[in-house]
């Protein structure tokens, strides 16, 4: 039987995504690969931001880095590239990393780079969200 497809953020398996290029491993999100066929998903690399690079929050109504430039329209595009993946592979479910100002689900940093959350749903959950798919974080695996 055909496995049910999930959108991942690929940093939880590889290097090579994150800001600092680093991963955020984690051994029970990779056994889920034996009840899920993974598409995995970086909407920061999707969007053009380089690998090292600066870490982003979310402010108002747009995102900036930590040296202050307005990143919001490489948010923005890879947003929709996930979205257009999802799409592709029929995904109704997502995995995503928490806290991301593009994957975080629920709470995200508030913009002043001081390691403060404040409640709100990364750039990519909202459309993902908006399209009728389920997002789910590292926190919540008992749901999957
Ligand atoms: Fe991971 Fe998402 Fe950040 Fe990419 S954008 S590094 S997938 S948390």
């Amino acid at each position: 039987m055909e496995k049910e497809k999930l959108l991942v953020s690929a940093c939880f398996v590889s290097k090579g995504y994150k800001y600092d290029g680093d991963a955020n491993t984690n051994i029970k999100i990779i056994a889920l690969e034996q009840k899920y066929e993974f598409v995995f998903i970086c909407p920061e690399v999707f969007g053009g931001l380089p690998v090292p690079r600066y870490p982003s929050e979310i402010l108002g109504d747009k995102v900036v880095n930590i040296i202050g430039e307005d990143v919001t329209q490489n948010f923005n595009l890879g947003a929709i590239k996930a979205l257009e993946l999802a799409k592709k592979h029929n995904c109704k479910k997502a995995l995503l990393k928490a806290k991301s100002p593009s994957c975080g689900k629920g709470m995200v940093y508030d913009g002043t780079f001081s390691h403060t959350l404040k409640e709100g749903h990364g750039i990519t959950v909202r459309l993902l969200m908006e399209n009728g798919i389920e997002v789910y974080t590292e926190n919540e695996l008992e749901n999957l």
